[in-house]
């Protein structure tokens, strides 16, 4: 069986010509922004050469800056030792996350030359008036014109989006979801706004400019766009930040280690209610996937509150379900 793996390599706030109020690329990765370019490569060369070749379908991904705006002898130097590896058998492909406006035909034939297979965009909204709020620097159009090429050019596009930023609602958020599903999106990811210590943001916060996300806030929107890409297929990376020792230092905002699993049990939750309707005092029995059942039972059981809360169910009852799918099945008795 394939054995998938992903290589991350942080490239930190390199070459990103913007300031987005919520971005503190320091503080997410834990790496100082600039690095002399022998020592990047000596450390990409490392964590590969610590890899091995056991998995030779592994992907090799650049994080953490805009890394199509980054100096081009950089950028190129890293998807060369990259390309090294590749032909050693460590990996197959790279994938990259960059600015949609970073994006245009002159770069997508250099990272088709060098074997890139897939890149995120952060799209975080196409609402303009968010994308102006959250200092983007960009607009929607941006992110259309930047995953048609992708699309066009046969690489994979994931659209990574916000949930939370200034200006922002479900509504703007469930279309931003949508749009990237129209974009052509092959996967996606969804970030919850976390407010670090000296960002913009975090100012805004203080001074009362921006309401951070609350945790069932964060959740329940997050819920929502998640449904849009699973209805259409489009496969959920990732939601939320990696519980990085400085993520926990966030001060404000929807910075929960869990988010993601949170968001899961409330799709869950929500797909449950929907089937149901309303049920009030009678028993409900909801078989779902094996390895599901921990996620609507856990974190203090709030899934299955929300259920009966939601129904008017006066018991649940759960069973396991060998099947593959994401989807429970409901009987009401
Ligand atoms: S574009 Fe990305 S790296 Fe640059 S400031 Fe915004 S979030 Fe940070």
């Amino acid at each position: 069986m394939k054995q998938h793996r992903n290589l991350p390599f942080f490239v930190p706030h390199a070459g990103c010509p913007n300031c987005c109020v919520f971005c503190s690329q320091v503080k997410i990765t834990g790496e100082k922004c600039e690095k002399a370019l022998e020592t990047e490569l000596s450390e990409l060369k490392a964590m590969l050469d610590s890899a091995g070749s056991e998995y030779p379908e592994s992907q090799i991904a650049f994080f953490g800056g805009s890394f199509t705006a980054i100096e081009r002898a950089r950028m190129e130097a890293l998807l060369s030792v990259a390309n090294e590896y590749i032909e050693k058998g460590v990996a197959e492909s790279i994938r990259i996350s960059t600015r949609p406006d970073c994006i245009n035909e002159e770069i997508i034939s250099v990272l088709k030359k060098y074997r890139v297979s897939n890149v995120e965009l952060g799209v975080q909204s196409t609402d303009d008036s968010v994308l102006n709020a959250s200092g983007r620097g960009h607009t929607a159009k941006a992110s259309f014109e930047a995953a048609r090429l992708l699309v066009e050019n046969g690489i994979v596009f994931g659209g990574q989006m916000m949930i939370g930023l200034p200006g922002s609602s479900l509504e703007s958020e469930m279309k931003t979801a949508e749009d990237i599903v129209c974009m052509g999106a092959g996967e996606a990811r969804i970030y919850p706004t976390v407010v670090f210590e000296g960002t913009k943001l975090y100012d805004m916060a203080k001074n009362g400019e921006y309401v951070p996300l609350s945790l069932d806030d964060a959740v329940a929107r997050s819920a929502k766009c998640f449904e849009i890409f699973r209805k259409a297929g489009v496969k959920l990376l990732r939601i939320g930040l990696h519980a990085s020792e400085n993520l926990k230092n966030a001060p404000m905002g929807a910075n929960h280690p869990a988010i993601g699993e949170l968001v899961k049990s409330r799709v869950y939750a929500d797909i449950i209610c929907e089937k149901v309707g309303e049920c009030r005092g009678k028993r409900l029995c909801i078989a779902i996937r094996r390895e599901d059942i921990s996620m609507l039972r856990g974190h203090g059981g709030k899934a299955i509150e929300l259920i009966k809360d939601a129904t008017g169910a006066s018991e649940i009852e759960i069973t396991p379900l060998d099947i593959p799918q994401f989807c429970p099945e409901v009987k009401i008795l």
